[in-house]
């Protein structure tokens, strides 16, 4: 497949058209931000890590019947997947209380919720994502309730996925963003989830310690992202235990693995 011009470039990610007007190229970057993008760095080996570890939870999406936008991992960095106008809110599960609900609603870090709340936001960097309601999102036609019901059904399903699959491998899932958009296949207009689903986009917890796996490190001055990011994947089966956690080492590792396939 080959790789056309830049149609899109985010925060983690860009997009780069294929000859095949259904099909894009999502490039993972190493380009950390957080904060509405107040706090920027780019973190050597992070791409490589989300490529693989959102292309192992997508491809798995598809045997409990969550339609994505993957269609193969095509190297280290990169992804062919479905073009689709991505519908412009973020769609957050929360199973335990931490970062932005705690400072919005004063609950205590930590606090194990009743059931699992969703939240959704509007993906505006200049208004800052925010918190938007189900009225807002009828109001403005920006999903119609039949649209709306059916993500709030996938993301309970999708929720449910990812506690089970983390906790098999001793992981707290804590809450999540996810993004869908409307495809363009067959003149339908149908709503598939999009976009990554990475320590980027998660909050991760060891079962036992508590000890954060995911983007937190960054956002929080922790350090040792890449080591974090690493030992999700290993506990994903995605590397192997012996690999070392250096960016280099994941970067030369991931090449390897490509080339004896
Ligand atoms: P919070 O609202 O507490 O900051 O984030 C809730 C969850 O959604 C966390 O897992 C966080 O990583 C994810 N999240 C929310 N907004 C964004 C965003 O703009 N980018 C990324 N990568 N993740 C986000």
């Amino acid at each position: 497949m080959k790789k056309g011009k830049k149609l899109y470039e985010g925060k983690a990610k860009i997009i780069y058209a294929t000859s095949d007007k259904n099909l894009v190229i999502q490039y993972f970057k190493d380009d950390a931000t957080a904060f509405n993008n107040q706090k920027k760095s780019t973190i050597e080996g992070k791409g490589v890590l989300n490529n693989r570890i959102s292309e192992h939870i997508l491809s798995n999406l598809n045997q409990i019947g969550i339609k994505n936008h993957l269609v193969k991992r095509l190297n280290m960095r990169e992804q062919l997947v479905k073009l689709v106008d991505i519908i412009p809110i973020e769609f957050i599960v929360r199973n335990i209380a931490t970062g932005s609900l705690t400072k919005r609603l004063g609950i205590e870090d930590g606090t194990v919720l009743e059931y699992p709340l969703i939240e959704y936001c509007l993906k505006d960097d200049k208004l800052g994502d925010p918190n938007i309601s189900r009225e807002h999102i009828l109001a403005f036609n920006w999903l119609d309730a039949i649209q709306l019901d059916l993500i709030d059904k996938n993301l309970k399903r999708l929720n449910d996925f990812l506690l089970g699959l983390f906790r098999g491998v001793g992981i707290k899932l804590v809450d999540f963003k996810v993004e869908f958009g409307f495809t363009h296949e067959s003149g339908k207009n149908k709503i598939i989830l999009a976009d990554e689903i990475s320590p980027d986009t998660c909050r991760l917890w060891d079962s036992i310690t508590d000890k954060k796996l995911d983007k937190d490190r960054f956002r929080k001055d922790l350090g040792d992202l890449i080591a974090a990011y690493t030992e999700v994947a290993k506990r994903l089966g995605i590397l192997h235990e012996q690999s070392n956690v250096s960016a280099v080492n994941v970067t030369k590792l991931s090449s390897i693995k490509k080339k004896s396939k």
